[in-house]
């Protein structure tokens, strides 16, 4: 069963390969195409069996035509499929109009023509609109005269409902899927934008050495947070790495970046998870706690404070440690972003002119 289906996917799929042209349209062009062979068959056993010979004259012609497209899919350029396929469609359901009449519904496959056409890819969209006008007063003068008129072949009854219960589920079928096809495809590239676009916002607001976010990224939170005003407003803390050249000039650039990675790992660690932790630019980080009071973020940034005069760092040959000045700031309901950072990092120049590794609040 499985390599029956699969062998038919070949079918349908081989040499759909050409430079510059739509495989898959290709592909749907012949499902299209092997639809109405089916079609053709169906209403010719039909008409056979029920004794329409004239019936059976035309979908035998149905039949012949559709064939021999689906067999020039191997060979013809798609767009010459596209062309050729609308053009004789049009020609075979006008046609069918005339010949069976209004009450088989052979005017629904004018509905697959356009939708066809629309997908097709090829030519521009005041073509397509015009095309579709043109399809339209081509129904209304059909339905206007031969509407009126009697069916060049009547069919009895129930023949008319055998017919247009087959020309019903045909052009269904055929307009499910030529939209099966396309929408499946613009749903996958949809979310594919939808994920790159989640990529790119992470990325303008990541800092690429440390994961933190970055400048930018703090700036919009604290507006954010400025906006939202908090019952206990809320604080910044600038946090600058003492003597940082120094571990920079005598271990290295390599160790200098991966002290910067523990430390900020050692500040998102020890916030809360409220708490946003920035690299504010080179050893600078600017910590912000949302509905905070200074003395509440103090506790916080003892803790941190220890914590970083605890860590070691390795060369390989030699472990060291560091300190930190911070500059803690609490927002006073007024002023904006800039004012606030502005502050803490007024109070941390304090601190470094007071002898570093402190916090100034
Ligand atoms: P202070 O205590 O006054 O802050 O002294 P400092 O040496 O830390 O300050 P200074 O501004 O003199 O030097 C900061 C150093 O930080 C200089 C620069 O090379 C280093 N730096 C900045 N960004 C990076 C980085 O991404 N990686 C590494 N390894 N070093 C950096
Ligand atoms: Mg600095
Ligand atoms: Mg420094």
């Amino acid at each position: 069963m499985k390599s029956f289906v699969e062998n038919i996917k070949t079918f349908f799929i081989k040499d759909t390969t050409a430079e510059g042209e739509s495989s898959k349209l290709l592909i749907v062009l012949r499902i299209l195409f092997a639809s109405i062979i089916v079609y053709g068959i169906v209403g010719l056993a039909y008409c056979l069996c029920t004794g329409y010979f004239d019936g059976a004259l035309c979908f035998g012609a149905i039949l012949v035509i559709y064939a021999l497209m689906f067999y020039f899919s191997y060979f013809a350029r798609t767009v010459t499929l596209v062309v050729a396929g609308n053009i004789i469609s049009v020609i075979v359901i006008v046609s069918g109009y005339v010949m069976f009449g209004p009450l088989v519904s052979i005017q629904n496959f004018f509905i697959v023509v356009i939708v066809a056409c629309y997908f097709s890819g090829y030519g521009h969209y005041k073509v397509k609109g015009l095309y579709t006008v043109f399809v339209f007063i081509l129904y209304f003068v059909l339905q206007g005269i031969f509407g009126k008129i009697a069916a060049t072949i009547p069919f009895s009854i129930p023949g008319q409902r055998f017919l247009q219960f087959l020309n019903l589920c045909v052009s269904f079928w055929c307009v499910a899927i030529v939209c099966y096809v396309y929408s499946k495809d613009s749903q996958h590239l949809e979310g594919k934008l939808i994920d790159y676009n989640k990529i790119l916002q992470q990325q303008a607001s990541t800092d690429t050495l440390t994961g933190l976010h970055n400048r930018r990224s703090a700036n919009e939170f604290i507006e954010k947070l400025i906006k939202r005003k908090d019952e206990k407003g809320f604080c910044v803390c600038m946090c600058d790495i003492d003597f940082f050249k120094k571990v920079n000039d005598s271990y290295g650039h390599d160790i200098g970046d991966k002290v910067l990675a523990g430390v900020a790992q050692t500040l998102v660690d020890n916030v809360t998870e409220e708490c946003l932790v920035s690299r504010w630019g080179g050893e600078e980080f600017l910590i912000v706690f949302p509905n905070m009071n200074g003395d509440e973020a103090r506790v916080i940034l003892e803790t941190i404070k220890t914590r970083i005069k605890k860590t070691e760092f390795d060369t390989g040959t030699k472990k060291f440690g560091i300190t930190i000045t911070y500059g803690l700031a609490e927002y006073g309901f007024d002023g904006d972003a800039e004012a606030v950072v502005k502050e803490a990092d007024g109070k941390l120049y304090i601190g470094k002119e007071n002898g570093r590794d402190q916090i100034v609040f």
